[in-house]
């Protein structure tokens, strides 16, 4: 069974590993950071937060200081859908921002069926614990 992680994130229960939701790629064990399985692209910020005075006159333009941030970016290595971006004091490892219980994840999904689109938000009730009855 695959379930929903992000936007760009699935895993795949039965073989506990990650896969691109873009493209379908298997990207690594689930019980690893999946960031060790993508193309990182590391940004000087000013790339993205551009200086708004002129860097020629000023040491400091109100762009983010490179010595002090690396704005990293995680590609799928088969697609190039852009699963995460991150902001990391320069040549910081990147954060493991999603670490499951997969035992516990499999236990969780074994009483319910597959989705088969991502879903949200209160009016999400799962079948093993459908006690919800409409109103509000
Ligand atoms: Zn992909």
């Amino acid at each position: 069974m695959k379930i929903y992680v992000t936007d760009a994130l699935v895993i795949d229960l039965d073989s506990e590993q990650w896969e691109c939701r873009a493209c379908s790629a298997v990207l690594g064990s689930a019980r690893e950071n999946y960031k060790r399985f993508m193309v990182l692209r590391p940004h000087d910020p000013s790339e993205i937060h551009a200086p708004i005075i002129d860097p020629e006159r000023y040491e400091f333009t109100f762009a983010p200081d490179p010595q002090w941030l690396s704005i990293v970016e995680y590609y799928c290595p088969q697609c190039g859908h852009m699963a995460e971006a991150e902001y990391l004091p320069p040549g910081h490892p990147p954060v493991h921002d999603i670490e499951f219980d997969i035992d516990a994840l499999k236990a969780q999904w074994a009483a319910r069926e597959a989705l088969t689109a991502p879903v949200l938000g209160p009016d999400f009730v799962t079948p093993a614990h459908h006690h919800h009855k409409g109103g509000h």
